[in-house]
């Protein structure tokens, strides 16, 4: 309860913080700390349920931690002390205000991705990659055509964020942060899949495509 008051004050600091910095950063400042907030509260309902999961394998934690503070550093930390301080400032860039509206186009269809994935992955779904005891495969919904639509949607909002933070280090760092947890996980998440589920993995795999649905 004192956790999510002290959460909320922040948020609203923060917010009055951005709001005050808005001439120098523009509007894009602000869809960035909304879906920044969204994915928050996408996720969080899952978060809390899936504690109550025994979890039976957590593959390569190390590396996923290390992974996963590269992916905050990136996509929260970093881009909140530029929009605060202006210390990336020397590497700003101007864009339209159409591109950053453009950014919209990425974040809805992202965020809509993001929670139908979480809903359709329910008790199966983790931070890190893990098995939980009952694990089930799950081939349905937006996985049915897609093998990770969340790491999709994570990109759709990710790729946004160049149009609504106008800086090569603060629009781009996460980008980078999470390309190198996209190309180390996948691999090891899959093999994890194929140990536990065999063929039916090996099946599905051969019928979905990655990040986007297969042409055929
Ligand atoms: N890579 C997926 C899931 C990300 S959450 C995506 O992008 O949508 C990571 C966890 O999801 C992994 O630890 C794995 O246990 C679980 N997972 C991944 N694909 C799954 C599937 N098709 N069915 C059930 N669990 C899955």
């Amino acid at each position: 309860m004192i956790g999510r008051i002290v959460g909320v004050v922040a948020m609203v600091v923060l917010a009055a913080l951005l709001i005050w910095r808005l001439d120098v950063n523009g509007w894009g400042s602000l869809l960035w700390a909304g879906s920044g907030i969204a994915t928050s509260v996408i996720r969080s309902p899952h978060e809390a349920r899936n504690k109550q999961n025994t979890i039976a394998r957590q593959d390569r934690q190390g590396i996923e931690r290390v992974l996963l503070i590269g992916v905050m550093l990136g996509g929260s930390v970093i881009p909140l002390v530029h929009l605060l301080t202006g210390v990336f400032s020397f590497a700003d860039y101007d864009l339209p205000w159409w591109a950053t509206a453009l950014s919209l186009l990425l974040v809805i269809p992202g965020l809509w991705l993001f929670h139908r994935s979480h809903t359709d992955l329910g008790r199966n779904w983790s931070v890190t990659t893990e098995l939980r005891d009952d694990h089930t495969l799950v081939a349905s919904g937006v996985y049915e055509r897609i093998r990770h639509p969340m790491y999709s949607a994570i990109w759709l909002i990710f790729l946004a964020y160049p149009l609504m933070i106008h800086n090569w280090v603060a629009g781009f760092a996460v980008i980078v942060a999470f390309g190198a947890m996209y190309v180390i996980r996948v691999p090891y998440e899959e093999a994890m899949m194929v140990d536990r589920f065999g063929d039916e993995y090996r099946t599905y795999a051969e019928e979905t495509g990655r990040l986007v649905p297969p042409l055929r």
